[in-house]
């Protein structure tokens, strides 16, 4: 239990003095506060425990205070904090020995960021340098950041403010459910939705058409040359939207085409969330020129990364580049332990396996309920759609949502909202959860779809 400052205290402090604006939103009617971890458990200030099945926004990759790295973490506290850019420290040239290693040739020049808005920050920077061209193209519903220039990538009018946009068009999300073309079996998931598309097998109509709009954007705004091309594997806060099979691969073409580059935003499904693979990009079979990452990179320490080629790097030659605090040696050797965890615990394979049980739990709870729209994902990166009805496809109102939500809340299971129209609950414990988590979480969700459905 918490001894120090009282809840309403807190929020007092909150209101006046803690980013007022931007931080009003607390995510639960009356907020969580937040005191302890370990795993996949937290502890609120009261002592209740809550099952973490959203590891803030796919970040706590090896489980909260995770004791490996804890340790690690001390032992590092006590050597060296520092700065990067002054001295050779050892934990940065490890950590990018390790992480290079991890991606394929030739993919090895590493440049570390305290955020994943700053590495894409950086990747457009480095985009615009390496091709001289300016434009940048996303995907609608995208979150690739909240800094100004991210910002402008970011397709989802929640995160926008009204300022420049600095060359960032956004074409549309080949989201096989809400658009127009497409079901199911278009996409890499082990679950099917209720309605899946009348293409032969193996032969996806939708992705010619998705790709189709692309080409349209590429005719009608844009230079006939390009900066780069952004997409996360499967959208994080867009809720798990997931591509058809060869949309990436063929988008890529026409954006080289182009002169520009691809960049794979890594930032939640990288370092084996997918379960399938270590990296999303490696699901879509495509390399890209760029790969961003951050989040779970060090488990819930600050830091991003950018993994790009020696040729694209070359763009900084030039001039100096600095960032004081982007690979420091706690950053560093926190990262390197998760990366060591992940392998000994074979963590990305718990993902694939616990995560494909709850893909496949979950669309049962889909055919139980006229609200579940759809069920999609890999691994441990799912998002289960709310809909009105199965028919009308209507996103469930944010009434209904937040009653659902709440209710599992007030049973001890945490989970994330998203989606454009906040209409998908999002799934992405820690890699560490078992098969008896998901069953607990499952037996909970079900309730309080249950005791919304009895009061409707
Ligand atoms: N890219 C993606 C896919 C993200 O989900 C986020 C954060 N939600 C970012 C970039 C930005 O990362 P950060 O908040 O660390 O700046």
């Amino acid at each position: 239990k918490h001894q120090g400052m009282s809840k309403q205290h807190m929020m007092e402090i909150r209101q006046l003095n803690c980013q007022p604006m931007t931080m009003k939103v607390t995510y639960y009617k009356s907020p969580v506060f937040i005191h302890q971890g370990h795993m996949q458990w937290l502890w609120d200030t009261d002592g209740k425990r809550y099952l973490d099945f959203f590891a803030g926004v796919a970040t706590v990759s090896v489980g909260h205070c995770n004791p490996k790295v804890t340790a690690v973490a001390v032992a590092q506290m006590k050597r060296l904090w520092h700065t990067t850019c002054i001295y050779v420290t050892p934990p940065l040239q490890e950590y990018c020995e390790k992480l290079a290693s991890l991606l394929p040739d030739p993919l090895k020049v590493v440049y570390l960021t305290n955020s994943g808005s700053e590495a894409n920050d950086l990747a457009m920077l480095m985009a615009r340098l390496h091709t001289g061209n300016h434009d940048m193209i996303s995907l609608r519903g995208s979150y690739h950041g909240g800094s100004q220039q991210t910002m402008a990538l970011t397709s989802n009018s929640a995160f926008k403010y009204p300022v420049a946009n600095g060359g960032c068009t956004a074409t549309m999300c080949p989201d096989v459910f809400r658009g127009p073309w497409g079901g199911s079996h278009c996409r890499d998931s082990p679950v099917q939705t209720i309605r899946t598309c009348d293409c032969p097998q193996g032969q996806c109509m939708a992705n010619d058409k998705y790709i189709g709009q692309l080409d349209e954007t590429f005719a009608t705004s844009l230079p006939s040359r390009v900066a780069g091309f952004f997409a996360e594997p499967i959208q994080g806060m867009g809720a798990a939207v997931q591509y058809p099979k060869d949309y990436l691969k063929q988008a890529y073409q026409r954006v080289r085409e182009r002169g520009g580059v691809c960049i794979a935003d890594e930032v939640q499904t990288g370092f084996g969330r997918t379960g399938s693979h270590f990296w999303g990009f490696q699901g879509h079979e495509v390399m890209p020129d760029i790969v961003t990452m951050a989040k779970g990179i060090a488990g819930g320490f600050p830091m991003g990364a950018l993994v790009t080629t020696p040729e694209i790097a070359a763009a900084f030659s030039k001039g100096a580049h600095f960032n004081t605090y982007g690979g420091n040696p706690m950053a560093c050797s926190i990262a390197s332990s998760v990366l060591d965890v992940i392998k000994e615990d074979g963590t990305q394979q718990n993902s694939l396996v616990v995560g494909t049980y709850l893909l496949t739990e979950l669309a049962k709870l889909r055919d139980k309920h006229e609200i579940i729209g759809d069920v999609r994902g890999k691994g441990l990166q799912i998002g289960v759609e709310m809909v009105e009805d199965k028919v009308s496809r209507t996103p469930l109102s944010l009434a209904a949502m937040n009653n659902i939500f709440e209710d599992t809340k007030d049973m001890g299971v945490l989970i994330g909202k998203g989606g454009v129209y906040g209409q998908n609950f999002r799934v992405q414990p820690p890699m560490c959860v078992t098969k008896d988590d998901a069953d607990y979480f499952l037996a909970v969700f079900d309730r309080s779809i249950q005791n919304y459905m009895d009061r409707r």
